[in-house]
């Protein structure tokens, strides 16, 4: 309800109001005396507040300029932005709406008088999944005219891949030579994106700002509504390990493990599909292995950009990233070391040297292989990003675990350069938290990976390794609420014997009927090796017919390899089994995407 419609009317706090009723009584009391101008000022004034915080205000005039804020996403992230930007821009006067990619065509672009695009880059350069079709169709030769449009784009990614930003690149580039005018410009943002994007957000809204006159005061932005409760990036919730174990066998090549936290207490909440987002703090040997190579004690005192002031060893064991070694950080650290080498480099853009100098090396190495001497304890941190949460699909479902929430993580460990490395978060939850320990977590959710609305659609699942985990949690919740659409899950790992991860409890869910089907590929089991595509293909004419009464297919895991190769063999059955044609089956799979049929948790 409006402000004025409380205030402008009878002057009573009706009992309803979501007061207390103590603060009833107390407006109660001062209301009824107001004279008319008295509360045509106080209603003014609390609109006004109610503005300042981005809410909407009953005194705004109506919005005439459009703005189309248009997002491509994974993960999320863009689209909070998204919702994010468009609320800014409704506090600045523009009648703003969001657009995802994924459903509307190019050619619906050179309409949008006023755009904002905040679009984020997979892996090494690719678009989000939902965004492939879009942007394919942007760079083809068909792409239209963009002479009346104006934009500005903000770019999400990740330093530690070459290709850092590469799909917002494209779409600013593509956009101008198109015709249209970057009226403010690109920003490309590391996975700790909040001041990059305020700060693209303020200057963008800055320069469309002009075309609207009379439009309200308002503080733009605001931090990103936090997913899952009050608690996120920046204020994550501490939460207990109760239970840790391991989910491969003794003799396996693998190590996988199931961990449960509690949310007690927490008000947190997520749904089958989402991720937990987890902040972990690096190994001991690695924060020594960068002391020694600066030659720091970590006793220093440093500053942190944001973080005020820390003990050294204290920010690089709990604040700063030590491990990735980027083409920003190399360029940053030769600001400070001036080597020829790193020049050299650095200089060739994004060419094999770059890459295959950075390949399986981390910052240690460089440091190693490059000291300063007389390097100073805050020029080294200035040079260095923030510790990023991982995020991890989540493996239970909360309607059958109310105060807990359950993840699948394969720790990494591997050997380059003759070191033993390992995966900073994997082993900070194997290794370095122990049960009854808490972990800072929060809840990042994903509206792209989601359950069938109508609990009656049948689904089928393909997860192999920990790819399993969001199905765990799609069977429990379907159980939990009693759904009756049939379940079928593809499941595929190296060894029967070492590697059934969740053996027991598919085998009850298969008793209980909340799994109808189970297909395993074990690919090392055998000379040639079996993965879940292989089985696709094998159970063709069924997954057809469950396609054709309408199943959505789900895949979660490897996107390098496995995800392409599954998208293959689905075209493949509907190829064969729906006697489409090669053209007509890429149409089938664009449509069962655009009705979110085809879902994809891919890394
Ligand atoms: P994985 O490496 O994907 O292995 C699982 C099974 O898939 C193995 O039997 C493997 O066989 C097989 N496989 C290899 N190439 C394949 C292909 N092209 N098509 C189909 N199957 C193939 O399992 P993981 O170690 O558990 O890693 C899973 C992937 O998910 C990783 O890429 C990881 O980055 C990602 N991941 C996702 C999440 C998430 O939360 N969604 C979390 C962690 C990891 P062989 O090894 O015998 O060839």
């Amino acid at each position: 309800m409006g402000v004025l419609a409380f205030l402008i009317g009878p002057m009573q706090i009706p009992e309803h109001a979501p007061l207390t009723p103590q603060q009833r009584t107390t407006l109660n009391s001062v209301l009824p005396g107001l004279s008319e101008s008295q509360s045509v000022w106080l209603s003014g004034f609390l609109a006004g507040a109610q503005s300042q915080s981005g809410g909407t205000t009953a005194t705004a005039p109506a919005a005439s300029v459009p703005m189309t804020v248009l997002y491509g996403t994974e993960s999320g992230n863009a689209e909070a932005l998204a919702e994010r930007a468009a609320k800014a821009a409704k506090a600045k006067g523009f009648a703003a709406k969001i657009k995802n990619m994924a459903d509307i065509k190019v050619k619906d672009l050179a309409t949008f008088e006023n755009m904002l695009v905040i679009v984020s880059t997979w892996g090494d350069g690719d678009p989000p999944d939902a965004a492939v079709d879009f942007h394919s169709t942007l760079m083809g030769d068909g792409a239209p005219k963009m002479s009346g449009v104006e934009f500005s784009v903000c770019a999400l990614g990740d330093t530690s891949y070459t290709q850092f930003c590469k799909t917002g690149k494209d779409f600013d580039n593509r956009l101008e030579a198109l015709g249209g005018k970057r009226l403010s410009d690109r920003v490309d943002c590391d996975v700790d994106f909040e001041d990059a994007f305020q700060g693209w957000l303020d200057a963008s809204l800055k320069a469309f700002g002009a075309k609207v006159s009379g439009a309200p005061a308002a503080a733009v932005g605001g931090p990103v509504v936090p997913s899952g409760g009050v608690f996120d990036k920046k204020h994550p919730f501490p939460s207990e390990l109760l239970d840790r174990c391991s989910l491969t066998g003794e003799g396996s090549s693998k190590e996988t493990i199931h961990l449960e936290l509690s949310l007690a207490g927490s008000g947190m909440s997520y749904d089958a599909g989402d991720a937990l987002a987890v902040i972990p703090t690096n190994r001991t040997e690695d924060v020594e292995g960068i002391l020694k190579a600066t030659g720091f004690s970590g006793d220093e005192t440093v500053t942190l950009p944001k973080g005020g002031e820390r003990k050294l060893l204290d920010a690089l064991t709990s604040d700063l990233d030590v491990t990735h070694l980027t083409k920003p950080i190399l360029e940053k650290y030769n600001k400070l070391a001036a080597s020829d080498r790193i020049a050299e480099i650095v200089s060739k853009g994004h060419s094999d040297e770059l890459h295959e100098y950075l390949h399986g090396r981390q910052l240690v190495d460089a440091l190693e292989e490059f000291p300063i001497k007389g390097l100073k304890p805050n020029d080294f941190v200035g040079i260095l990003r923030k510790m990023p949460p991982r995020l991890y699909s989540i493996a239970s479902s909360q309607k059958a675990h109310p105060d807990e929430v359950h993840l699948t993580v394969g720790v990494v460990r591997y050997n380059t350069h003759e070191k033993g490395r390992v995966g900073v978060c994997s082993t900070y939850m194997s290794d370095r938290v122990g049960v009854g320990e808490t972990m800072p977590v929060y809840v990042h959710h994903n509206k792209n990976f989601r359950l069938p609305a109508d609990n009656d659609t049948p689904t089928i699942m393909v997860g192999p390794g920990t790819g399993i985990a969001p199905f765990r949690s799609f069977v429990e919740e379907r159980e939990a609420i009693g759904a009756k659409g049939k379940n079928w899950l593809f499941f595929g790992e190296r060894n029967y014997n070492f590697d059934f991860l969740y053996q027991l409890e598919w085998q009850e869910h298969l008793k209980s009927g909340g799994l109808n089907r189970l297909d395993v590929a074990f690919s090392r089991d055998q000379k040639k090796k079996i993965y879940v595509q292989d089985r696709l293909l094998q159970r063709a004419d069924d997954v057809w017919k469950w396609l054709e009464d309408g199943a959505h297919f789900y895949v979660c895991g490897d996107a390098a390899n496995m995800a392409g190769d599954v998208h293959e063999a689905l075209l493949q059955i509907a190829q064969k089994q729906g006697g489409k044609s090669a053209e007509d089956a890429q149409a089938w799979i664009a449509d069962l995407k655009k009705s979110k049929r085809y879902q994809r948790d891919v890394y």
